[in-house]
């Protein structure tokens, strides 16, 4: 009985060796994803897009689906909204290494002034990302508008700081719910702040210069209102 259970504790043991030996890199993907100092006043917020094939229309309208499934209400509208979806095509060598971008102005009380989301056209012809890639990498970056930041690297979550495979997971669920867990304050005078964030291509590619060879860039700016 005795040596019975010394080796199911010596098998525990190898067991768990293995399991750790199994993810020897990977970062744990954190429980709840971290959040962005900016919000938009309620889970609904309504978007321009500006894209003009039918193909990234949709690439769009899955992804604004795929978080309106999990708890965040996206309305496309026809005129103007304070959120502009759009597509770039940028294959310079600086420029291709970046898969999606976006720019949010807000303020210091997290009010969000705009938000520009941007997805690569010529990174994802380069790099051969599928249909089913680039809407996750449109979840990614509308993740961001909506005030997330990123999970760990290697993390399981949209906001893995290279996603390509993952689409919205429940840490991100628990995220969006922290971000919006309080009502909205507004605040009469408020500094406004620009950021600016980018999304590699995934595998990692060597970069030259720009951005220091780190996987994103955020620098906050504050200007006067
Ligand atoms: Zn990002």
């Amino acid at each position: 009985m005795k040596f019975r259970s010394q080796l199911t504790l010596v098998s525990l043991i190898t067991f768990g060796w293995l399991l750790m030996a199994a993810q020897p890199s990977q970062a744990a993907t954190a429980t709840t994803t971290p959040i962005a100092p900016w919000r938009y006043s309620t889970t609904t917020a309504n978007y321009r897009d500006k894209s003009t094939s039918a193909y990234y229309q949709d690439v769009w309208r899955q992804a604004t689906k795929n978080w309106q499934k999990k708890g965040f209400k996206w309305k496309a509208v026809k005129g103007n909204s304070k959120t502009v979806l759009t597509s770039y095509s940028d294959n310079s060598a600086q420029g291709v290494v970046y898969i999606g971008m976006k720019q949010t102005k807000y303020t210091a009380s997290g009010r969000i002034i705009s938000n520009k989301v941007m997805v690569n056209r010529a990174s994802f012809k380069r790099f051969n990302y599928n249909k089913a890639e680039r809407v996750k990498v449109a979840e990614h970056e509308l993740g961001h508008a909506l005030g997330l930041a990123h999970n760990n690297p290697g993390s399981v979550s949209v906001m893995n700081p290279a996603n390509r495979s993952h689409s919205i997971k429940n840490v991100d669920v628990k995220g969006l719910n922290l971000r919006y867990r309080t009502p909205y304050k507004t605040v009469s005078k408020d500094t406004v702040y620009v950021t600016n964030s980018a999304l590699k291509v995934s595998p990692d590619l060597a970069i030259q210069g720009v951005f220091g060879g780190h996987d994103d860039c955020e620098h906050d700016e504050a200007l006067s209102l």
